[in-house]
């Protein structure tokens, strides 16, 4: 296969994707296909022989782009943003190219050694204790996991090795699996349903604990429960401190519930998959105040900080944990230069990993701290411009403080009425939303997702929802009149 015409595809390709993203607004945000809308538009079977790249390329707009949810657009309010940068994507072309396994040094030293020294760059943008960086020259260090749903994981296996070495210390008479039945995690209810998972697949209790009124987990709640744990024999472990939940972005209190971990001899880790992207603005840092209480610190750059999926960054005090956890050493992966660097294998889940620092160091070098903090300003600016908007009509009420790039909001009324608000807004497909639901009271959440999005935009979705909500309101008039 001839490279030059290749190099003509990909040239193309670039020009596509530009393209794509820069007039992405003119798209419907929510596909109208049905499912199994896809199989009929493509033959039953691959070609024998090649297609031409001119054939795949124009696929791409009649047979994918009917079935794409697009994400980027400045329409899209659902979940949590995906990042997306041009800095980023060009990246993954070169690691596409280099297309290394980077599972330990040997295997390619630059993919280990600028994965670490990102890591520490990034860990000093958030103004992270010197704790847990490689370049304090103590044991700790960052990892480029593939999820935030990965990182909880791994630690609370790492947390689960300690605790299983400690404890066979403290009571030799307990047998390993003894001490596996009595261990006990804890998280807030309101944590991401990853941590729940963890707790499943890692094979351990995980206890969901009712955070306050404002949606924080609080120390004393913590206590209670550990005491209430030890005093029935179990063995408490494992913490989870969410910085940002996914439903409303409420900060549980880190500055109670560190103390409480480091006296109880739980491992503390943090969960800032969304929110903590923010803290490379000084400003927003007093929301993880206590943070060197903690054993691990996590967030997605592909969330917020414009670095495309995947890459989730994890700091870890003391990886040794689960560098003994997790090995295995067959002669194939062992190498002369093992222990001067990480061997990254032992840090995570699987043991292949792609050269996905590089994208971060594209990202941070081409957009510099600077832009960085100002992308993140923009954003929540938008969101606090949208929640004046929601506030001005009397119809609305804004239902958690807002303080990042999400605004939960409701129409004053009914669950019944707000669900059917949200589905009509989504059924017309002019913008999406997705709702959450606390303590019983239904809302809807208005992420601010796309980095193309300005106040024009936001202007565009208020007059999707208010009108929306002029139908719904108007027809639940009639529908009452039609009851008397
Ligand atoms: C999005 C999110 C996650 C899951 O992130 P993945 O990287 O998709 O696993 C976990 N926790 C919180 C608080 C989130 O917002």
């Amino acid at each position: 296969m001839e490279a030059n015409q290749f190099k003509d595809f990909g040239k193309e390709m670039i020009d596509y994707v530009a393209s794509y993203l820069e007039n992405i607004r003119e798209r419907r945000v929510l596909p109208t296909v049905e499912p199994g809308y896809l199989r009929p538009l493509i033959p039953e079977n691959a070609p024998e022989k090649p297609d031409k790249w001119q054939d795949v390329l124009q696929d791409v707009e009649k047979v994918i782009m009917p079935g794409v949810t697009h994400w980027h657009s400045p329409r899209f309010h659902a979940y949590f943003p995906t990042a997306n940068s041009y800095p980023a994507i060009v990246a993954d072309i070169l690691s596409g190219a280099i297309a290394c396994i980077g599972f330990t040094w040997i295997a390619s030293p630059a993919c280990t050694e600028l994965e670490v020294v990102m890591m520490d760059w990034l860990g000093q943008m958030l103004g992270l204790p010197e704790e847990f960086l490689a370049r304090s020259g103590g044991r700790g260090g960052g990892v480029i996991q593939g999820t935030a749903s990965e990182a909880t994981l791994v630690a609370l296996l790492g947390a689960k090795a300690k605790a299983l070495a400690r404890t066979k210390k403290e009571k030799p008479h307990m047998s390993d699996a003894e001490i596996v039945g009595n261990l006990v995690a804890y998280a807030s209810a309101q944590s991401h349903s990853s941590v729940e998972r963890a707790g499943l697949l890692g094979g351990v209790r995980m206890r969901a604990l009712e955070p306050d009124e404002n949606n924080k987990l609080r120390g004393d709640t913590l206590e209670k429960a550990i005491k209430e744990d030890l005093e029935a024999g179990l063995i408490p472990f494992f913490a989870v401190n969410t910085l940002g939940t996914t439903s409303s972005c409420a900060f549980d209190r880190l500055d109670e519930l560190g103390p409480v971990c480091n006296e109880y001899n739980l491992w503390l880790h943090i969960d800032a998959a969304y929110a903590g992207s923010a803290f490379v603005c000084p400003e927003y840092r007093y929301l993880m105040a206590g943070v060197e209480k903690a054993d691990s610190f996590n967030f997605n750059p592909h969330k917020w900080l414009l670095v495309n999926f995947d890459c989730s960054a994890m700091w870890l005090k003391d990886p040794s944990w689960l560098v003994n956890a997790f090995n295995v050493d067959p002669l194939y992966l062992k190498h002369e230069q093992q222990g001067s660097a990480p061997d990254y294998r032992h840090w995570q889940i699987p043991l292949g990993r792609r050269f996905r620092a590089l994208k971060l160091w594209f990202v941070l070098r081409l957009y510099g701290v600077e832009n960085l903090q100002a992308h993140i300003r923009k954003q929540i600016g938008l969101a606090h411009y949208f929640e004046s908007l929601v506030r001005c009509d009397d119809r609305f009420e804004i239902t958690e403080e807002v303080l990042m790039g999400l605004v939960c909001f409701r129409l004053k009324g009914t669950n019944e009425l707000n669900e059917a608000y949200i589905k009509r807004i989504n059924g017309r497909g002019l913008i999406h939303l997705v709702p959450s639901k606390i303590r019983d009271v239904f809302f809807l959440r208005l992420a601010i997702c796309s980095r193309f999005t300005e106040k024009g935009d936001i202007d565009v979705s208020w007059k999707e929802i208010k009108e929306t909500a002029n139908e719904i309101l108007n027809n639940n008039l009639c529908n009452n009149h039609n009851h008397k």
